[in-house]
This record gives structure tokens, sequence and C-alpha cells, in this order.
């Protein structure tokens, strides 16, 4: 570990019956980076964010974040260490409206509490404030179920933001998004990053990744098996060995 080491993982399995899902996956990323994390499905790249988050108790190795170990830590003081994190299935309420989709994500038991209190409407100018960044403001009288999918993966990183996050991990955020909002995305996930946000993103699209990413790793049945910058990656044999089977 140095100074600037962010997530860092030591020999991370996890095993769902007989199959290996993470198999001794020891990963760094740095502080201040975009990284990327790809690999074929099924290679482990969910479970391993869920090792790191906290949804799933690793079998056996660590997760450590800004070097303090975190293996096996409840989702809640892992995001409290200041973990944020979507789902490659967009987690929002359908039914409730945008604004109170924000707020729901900072306080999940507690948005009727908050309407009409005065820490309440500091909340509300918050939630509001990363609306407007997000770029979906004019929407948050709207139920969440009529956003477009895109809009939706935007509503998701709004409440990801309203904890205010140093590390912010993505599981597919271009994923079934229409190419205008795939820009927004990468354009706030560079201003964020500019700002100081370190990134963890999974994602398939190849252009994305290598446009976005200063660090990409890569996985393979469950481990990493190259990592460095987008250009190397992609060369690499071992890389196109285990996406193409060459
Ligand atoms: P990726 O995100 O790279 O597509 P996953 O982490 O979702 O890969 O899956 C890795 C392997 O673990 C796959 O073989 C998958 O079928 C298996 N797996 C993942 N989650 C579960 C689960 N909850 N129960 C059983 N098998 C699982």
């Amino acid at each position: 570990m140095n100074s600037t080491t962010n997530i860092a993982t030591t020999g991370l399995t996890k095993s769902f019956g007989g199959v290996r899902a993470v198999d001794h996956a020891t990963v760094e990323f740095q502080d201040g980076k975009i990284n990327a994390v790809i690999g074929p499905n099924g290679s482990g790249k969910t479970t391993f964010f869920n090792c790191v988050t906290g949804m799933i108790r690793p079998d056996s190795g660590t997760v450590s974040y800004r070097g303090r170990d975190v293996t096996g830590k409840a989702p809640h003081r892992i995001a409290a260490a200041g973990i944020g994190r979507s789902f490659q299935l967009c987690r929002i309420f359908p039914r409730m409206t945008v604004l109170e989709n924000v707020l729901a994500a900072a306080r999940p038991r507690g948005v009727a509490a908050l309407l009409g209190s005065a820490r309440g409407t500091a909340e509300i100018e918050r939630a509001r404030g990363w609306l407007r960044r997000v770029g979906i403001d004019h929407l948050e009288g709207v139920e969440a179920r009529d956003l477009s999918y895109g809009q939706q993966k935007l509503l998701e990183l709004a409440g990801v933001l309203m904890a205010e996050p140093e590390t912010i991990m993505l599981d597919e955020p271009a994923g079934g998004v229409n190419p205008a909002l795939i820009d927004r995305i990468a354009t706030l996930v560079r201003e964020l990053n500019a700002e100081g946000r370190t990134f963890i993103v999974v994602e398939h699209n190849m252009e994305l990744v290598m446009s976005l990413s200063d660090h990409v790793v890569v996985f393979d049945r469950g481990r990493p098996i190259a990592e460095g910058p987008p250009d190397t990656v992609r060369a690499d044999p071992a890389v196109l060995e285990a996406y193409l089977g060459v």
C-alpha cells in the first residue's frame, strides 16, 4: 500500500456452490483516478463489486479502503467510510418522484419526516443541487418510472452523490443508455473526477472505457489477468484471448 491507494484487495475469493466467482483477486486502485474493470460476462466483476461494498461477504481475502481494513463490513459502514455505488440494474423507487428518490437515497426510512422540517429544507436544496448537476432538475416532480432508462441512471447517480462519497463505483453506467445520455454520464464522471472523486467503473462499452479511464483492470474467470493504461491493456495478448478465445 502507498499513500495514494484507494481500494485494495488481496486474495479476495468468493464461491457460489462450485463456481469460484472471484478467485484470489489482488487489485489496487489509486486515489483520484478513473479506473475501469472489464472482462467477459461471468468473469466476476459484479461479485467483486459486491464483496468490496459489503453486499457479499468474501470467503477469504481482504478489502481495504485508504489503508483501513473494511473486509466483511456491512454496506452502510462501507458507505459511511466514503464509498458510493450504483447497480447494474438501476435501483430507484419507480412510484416515487425524482426529488423524493434523491431524498430517499440519503435517508431510506425518513422522507416523510424530512418533508416540512428545517433540516428537510436544507436536504431538499441539496437534492435539487445534485439533480441540477446531473441535468434532470426539470423532472423533479415526475415519477421515476416515467423517466427514460438513461435518465433513471442519472437519478440513481444523484442519489449516490447525496452521500457525498469520495469514491464512486458504477456498475455498467452506459448499459441500455442512449448515446446522448452516455455522453452526459461520461462528462459527469470526468467533472466529478476533476473535483477529486475516485471512480471504479464496470463497463462493457469499450469505446467509453478507452476514452474515460486512466487505468483498466481486466478480469477473467474471477481473476485480474491484466492491468494498466487503456492502450496497453487493449494490446495485451492475454486480454485478446480472454475476449476472443484466440
Ligand atoms: P460479471 O459481473 O463479470 O458478469 P458475476 O460476478 O456476475 O460476473 O458472476 C461471476 C460468476 O459467479 C458467474 O459464473 C455467475 O453465474 C456466478 N454467480 C454470481 N452471483 C451468483 C449467485 N448469487 N449465485 C450463484 N452464482 C452466482
